[in-house]
């Protein structure tokens, strides 16, 4: 008898080791045009699971840059009816573009389409066509709608009483809770020479963003040129950036996403002005000629880098 109890306590031990490492529910979808990662910790952590997947593929539906019945084409139509999230979105949208001092144009479509990517038929377009394109005022926002989906996510992760989840929304990462033997979530920061390879490691605590925009995510070549994803509202050309990437750390999730882009676009002087003058927000910059640099608040491991202080 001795010995069965034993058996069964090793057993259940071994059961609740795994539970420790490996969450409750998990699983990868493929949602907003990128893979998603979802893992969640908690009792009801299967029903999370289903009610955050059905919510990200609302919300894809709900914001998509091309179909005609999306919130993002009602916002074209003055007459159109909003819901108040659908307004509140796009008032949030048009203040941080106003943040940025246009950096991130929310209003984007007539160029990010005419470049091909929105739709993937990617083409160098004449100087007139981005010419017309700059007077279009057209939402696309592909920029924002995963750090959007990240701060929902949270909302949901709260009304369903989740203990923590890990979320890989296609490259932005929302953390929820602390992990159970309150340890920092850390999280690698991508090489943008190297598609398997990290230039180190983020640690954050709680409930967080760490958020990446760079030019090798979305790229196509022509003439040995490469063009990316990121455009300029000012030129309409990619931005010609001396960043390879920008990672942002920010609890709220849209803040973050806008910021990783528009900082991409201001490039790193500017884009460090920007941080110094702001305080809800961290950053790795990873410039082109491959130096790391973290802003001093940011907890950075794993890797060589430089650190960026508040006075210079
Ligand atoms: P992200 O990957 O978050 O940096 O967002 C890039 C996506 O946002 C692109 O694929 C475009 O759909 C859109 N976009 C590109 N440039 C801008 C910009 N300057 N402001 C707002 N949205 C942009
Ligand atoms: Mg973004």
């Amino acid at each position: 008898m001795k010995k069965i109890v034993a058996l069964l306590l090793a057993i259940v031990l071994l059961l609740c080791g795994c539970g420790q490492k490996g969450a409750d529910a998990s699983g990868t979808i493929f949602c907003m045009d990128t893979v998603m990662d979802l893992q969640i910790w908690g009792s009801d952590a299967d029903e999370a699971y289903t009610k955050l997947a059905q919510l990200l593929r609302s919300l894809e539906q709900e914001w998509s840059a091309n179909e005609e019945e999306s919130a993002a084409a009602k916002l074209d139509r003055e007459d159109a009816e909003l819901t108040q999230q659908q307004a509140a979105l796009a008032q949030k949208a048009l203040a941080l573009s106003q943040r940025t001092q246009g950096a991130f144009e929310p209003r984007i479509y007539g160029l990010t389409s005419l470049w091909g990517f929105t739709t993937g038929q990617y083409r160098v377009p004449t100087p007139t066509q981005i010419a017309e394109g700059m007077q279009s005022t057209r939402w696309d926002l592909g920029a924002v709608v995963k750090g959007y989906a990240g701060d929902r996510a949270v909302e949901l992760m709260q009304e369903l009483e989740v203990d923590r989840a890990l979320l890989n929304l296609g490259g932005n990462v929302q953390t929820y809770g602390t992990k159970a033997d309150g340890s920092a979530w850390v999280i690698g920061v991508r090489d943008p020479q190297d598609p398997n390879g990290t230039v180190g490691n983020l640690e954050v605590t709680g409930t967080c963003n760490v958020i990446t925009s760079g030019g090798y995510q979305r790229y196509f070549e022509q003439d040995g040129v490469r063009y990316h994803h990121i455009i300029d509202p000012k030129t309409g050309y990619p931005a010609d950036s001396d960043l390879a990437s920008v990672t942002v750390v920010c609890t709220d999730g849209m803040t973050g996403d806008v910021l990783s882009t528009a900082l991409f676009v201001m490039g790193y002087e500017k884009a460090v002005a920007h941080w110094q003058q702001h305080d809800d927000f961290e950053a790795v910059f990873i410039l082109k000629d491959g130096t790391v640099r973290v802003t001093e608040g940011i907890t950075f491991t794993g890797g060589s880098y430089e650190v960026i202080s508040r006075e210079n």
